[in-house]
Formats: C-alpha cells, structure tokens, sequence
C-alpha cells in the first residue's frame, strides 16, 4: 500500500495555507511524489507577512479566530507564541464627521444593540443578514434607547454595518445569507488572537516544520514548491491521468492534482482552465458563491499619531457630509470602516476599505491614497495627524491570482441551492479516476473566509487520497 503511495505524483496547485497544508499532510503519511505549483514568486497566498515599521505587518490574514475547534489554535496552543488581543473593536472612538466624539456611553449602547441585532439561533433562515439586522436594529433601539438622536442611531449602524461587512468579506449585508450567518461554525474563544512580531508567516513556517535555525528553509517542503508557476490548462485524461500546462509553456504529468486556487481565480478561469469543463453542480457553486475584497492601508509614524487612550476610531458620517463626499473625487472614503493602531507597532495605523470602494482604492497611486486619508483625519479629527512617513497598502482584488479576499456565502447561493460543499467535491476523470480534488478557504463548509478553515480544507483532501491509497492498494 504505502509503495502505491510512494509512487503516486500528486501536484497542488497554490503554495497559499491550503495548498501547504495538503501538501506536508500527504508527505507525513508516505507520499513522497508531491510537488506545488505556485503563481506567485513567493509562498503563504493570502498569508502575507512582511517587514514594515519596527518588525512585520500581516498584508492579508493577521488573526486566529477562536479556539475551539480551531486547527490552527489546536496546532500551537501550547507553543505560547500566540498572544491574546481581547474586545479590540469595542475599545473603539466613535467619531462623527463634524468632529464630535461620541460619549462612551451612548456608543457602548449603540455598539451592543448593534451586536444583539445580527441574526441569530435557528430563526429566522431565510432572507438577508441586512434586513434582518436593521430592522432589529431600530425595534430595539426604540425598546431601549427611546432618547437617543436617530441620525446618531443611523450614523451609529451604517458603521456597525460595513465593519461587519468587513469581517464577513461582502459587499454590504442585504447580499449575504441569513443562513450562512448561523449555520457559520464561530470557534469559541478570543476572535483576534495575534503573532506577536512574527506575524501569521510563523503558523506557515510551524506547518512546513521549518527549523528555527534556518528561518528562511521551507522545511518538509524544500525542493517541492515551484514559484511562478502559473497553470493556465487542467486536463483530466486517460489513462487515470492529468496533465497540466504553465503559462510559461511548460507540462506536467500528475496521478492526482488538488487546486487550491481562490473562488476569484476560478470564477474568471474556470472556463478556459479546465478540460473537460467542470460538471454542472461545481460551476453553480463558482458562480453562486462569492469573493469580496477587503483591503488594509498601513501607515507608519515616528511617533504614535493617536492619543495614548485611542486604541483607534469608527467614522460615523453625518448624512449631509456623506451627500457632499458622494460627490466628491473622495468618495471611495466612505469605505472606510475605521482606523486603529496594531498591537505590538504602536507608531502605525491600519485602516480598512472594503467593497466596491475598496476595489476602486486599488486603481489610485498611493499619493492619491494618502492625500484622501489626510483629508479623512482632518475631516473627523480634532487633533492633527502628520503625514505618514511611509505608506503601503493591499490590493488583493487587481491582483489576478487572488481577485479578492475571503468568500462567503449569499443570496445567490441559496437561490442556485449551493455552497462550499459543491466546491469541495472532487472530479473525476473519463475513466473514473479520482483526478482532481479542490481545497482552499471557500470550500470548507463552517470555517470559510478564514486560514483555519483552509486548513481544513487542505488536510481535509489529502486525507481524501491518502484513504483512496488505503482502500485501492492493488489499482492505484
Ligand atoms: C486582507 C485579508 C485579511 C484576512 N484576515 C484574516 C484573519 O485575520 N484571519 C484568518 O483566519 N483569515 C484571514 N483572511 C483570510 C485568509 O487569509 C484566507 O482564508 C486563507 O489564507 C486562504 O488560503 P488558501 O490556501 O485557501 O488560498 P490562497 O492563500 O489564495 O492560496 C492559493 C494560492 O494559489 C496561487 N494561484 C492562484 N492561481 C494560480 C494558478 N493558476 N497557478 C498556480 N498558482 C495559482 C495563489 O498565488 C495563492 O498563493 C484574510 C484575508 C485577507 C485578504
């Protein structure tokens, strides 16, 4: 048996959480023919940690979401290198765009009430996370804040709104599902546990079981992983065969192949990238299922540019300011969820820009960038902020190997009646041959959008070849 799993090539397709997971999985249980192709010229996908400021920032994933059964918790736990942030976001200023600060008690309010509106328990589960919350929104704030000045109230959940927009990966919140809010398998425990100076590239280095000594080895993955790779052509053929073709003209022959790439890879390549085209069921969940774009701007300072008791601000936009900014060359501003310092690099500033505007941040030269966060800051803010003295920002929508930052769950697939399950199942080759398996984030079932779910996703395939080795010993 383990002689049929020696002599089977399986190629993996991405070098990001998944592709890494599957890969040292299938190594660790007799694999030995395992090599990943890899488009970009480095590894980690949407792990992206670099130098920035005193030590490292995290471009894409930055926290490990929960405990309970988290496998990327599970995996270090007891290694003491992940560190606790706590309630971040609650710590919030409020600020309104006439520069009013909103009293601690007013927000605290208003931030709970916005909490208790999100959809919960099994009812209801049909319909939009956004309408349901909303209208929860103003019943409760008319049960339990009467008094309170409803362009506030408003300012208050147009915020609330897009930073949940932000967590979840969507547009706003009438395109999500009710449904994927609650049957979303949340791990229990702290929902922003950090890396310290390490940032999320040590999960990475853990994973490859990379040795302290040489930081920069890949570990169990030395000499398998081939960057700027890109595969532009997936043929599943006979005899229980794939071939693979790089952009850069060169081929590759494989027994099985796991594609790891993400939902917004597939959605613009699926169809020139697979032949035969994918079955039916595979294609609706790629197009029902969706990708967003969440993107971080960094700002460094010599000196922390907030005040000592500012962990950050919310902007809340007074409706005449947003009609005015609307018409403004600003106007992708107002996808600005908030800003705040990062735990472990207080001379920085993270914003968040999500959505359709965060998309069109990615098309402005990074003065243009700037010069509308400075215009921001004097916008909401009492106190001056310097000029930055360097700057850099994520652009994971225009980048085409990426088209975006974590998926979730909406309307449109409840209506094509899909999800990440239909992404998940394998396809199989003319003769029946277990060809090609798909992992990444966007098709774990309960922990999408995140690292640990994909890898899940990523042990969860080659968990799936390593029993096909175990059932099928004399025909592999
Ligand atoms: C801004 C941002 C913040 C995030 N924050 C968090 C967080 O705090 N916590 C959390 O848990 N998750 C977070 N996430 C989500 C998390 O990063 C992802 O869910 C996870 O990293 C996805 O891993 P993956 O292996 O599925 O996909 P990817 O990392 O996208 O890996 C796929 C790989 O395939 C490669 N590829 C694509 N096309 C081809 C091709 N044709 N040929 C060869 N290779 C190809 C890509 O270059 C990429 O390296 C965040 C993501 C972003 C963008």
């Amino acid at each position: 048996m383990d002689k049929c799993r020696a002599s089977s090539r399986i190629l993996i397709i991405g070098a990001g959480t998944s592709g890494i997971a599957a890969a040292t999985r299938l190594l660790q249980n007799n694999f030995s023919n395992v090599q990943i192709l890899e488009a970009e010229n480095r590894i980690g996908g949407r792990i992206n940690t670099i130098s920035f400021g005193d030590n490292v920032i995290d471009v894409g994933a930055q926290w490990c979401h929960g405990q309970q059964g988290n496998k990327v918790y599970e995996m270090v736990k007891d290694l003491g290198i992940l560190h606790l942030t706590g309630d971040y976001y609650s710590s919030m200023k409020m600020v309104r765009s006439n520069k009013e600060e909103v009293s601690q008690a007013v927000g605290c309010n208003l931030h709970d009430i916005a909490i208790r509106s999100m959809p919960s328990g099994p009812n209801p589960v049909v319909g939009s996370f956004g309408t349901h919350m909303v209208e929860s929104y103003w019943r409760l704030i008319e049960k339990e804040m009467p008094e309170v000045e409803r362009a506030l109230a408003g300012e208050a959940l147009d915020a609330f709104t897009k930073h949940e927009s932000s967590i979840i990966g969507s547009d706003n919140l009438f395109e999500v599902s009710v449904r994927e809010h609650i049957e979303y398998d949340e791990c229990d425990g702290d929902k922003l546990q950090h890396w310290g100076t390490k940032g999320f590239q040590r999960f990475l280095r853990l994973l490859m079981k990379v040795s302290e000594d040489e930081p920069d080895d890949l570990g169990l993955l030395k000499g398998r992983v081939n960057l700027c790779k890109k595969v532009d052509k997936i043929e599943l053929a006979c005899p229980n065969k794939v071939f693979l073709r790089c952009e850069d003209g060169d081929y590759f022959e494989a027994d099985h192949v796991i594609c790891t790439v993400s939902l917004g890879v597939l959605q613009e390549q699926a169809e020139k990238l697979f032949v035969p085209p994918l079955p039916p069921a595979k294609v609706n969940a790629i197009r029902g299922l969706s990708l967003g774009t969440v993107n971080k701007l960094f700002m460094e300072f010599d000196q922390q540019p907030l005040p000592d008791n500012w962990v950050g601000f919310y902007c809340f936009w007074l409706q005449q300011d947003l009609k005015e900014l609307r018409k403004s060359e600003y106007f992708w501003l107002e996808g600005i969820t908030g800003c705040h310092k990062i735990t472990c690099q207080p001379r920085l500033l993270l914003a968040w820009v999500g959505g359709p505007h965060g998309r069109h941040m990615e098309t402005l030269s990074d003065e243009k960038v700037l010069e509308g966060l400075m215009w921001l800051f004097r916008k909401f803010l009492t106190f001056e902020v310097p000029t930055p003295k360097r700057f850099m920002r994520s652009k994971w929508y225009s980048n085409p190997n990426f088209r975006g930052s974590y998926s979730h769950r909406c309307l449109k697939a409840d209506e094509k009646k899909t999800g990440p399950w239909d992404l998940e199942t394998p396809v199989l080759g003319p003769d029946g041959h277990l060809g090609l398996l798909f992992a990444g984030e966007a098709s774990s079932k309960n922990h999408f959008s995140t690292v640990h779910g994909a890898v899940e996703a990523g042990f969860r395939e080659a968990d799936r070849l390593i029993q096909h080795y175990s059932s099928c010993s004399s025909n592999p």
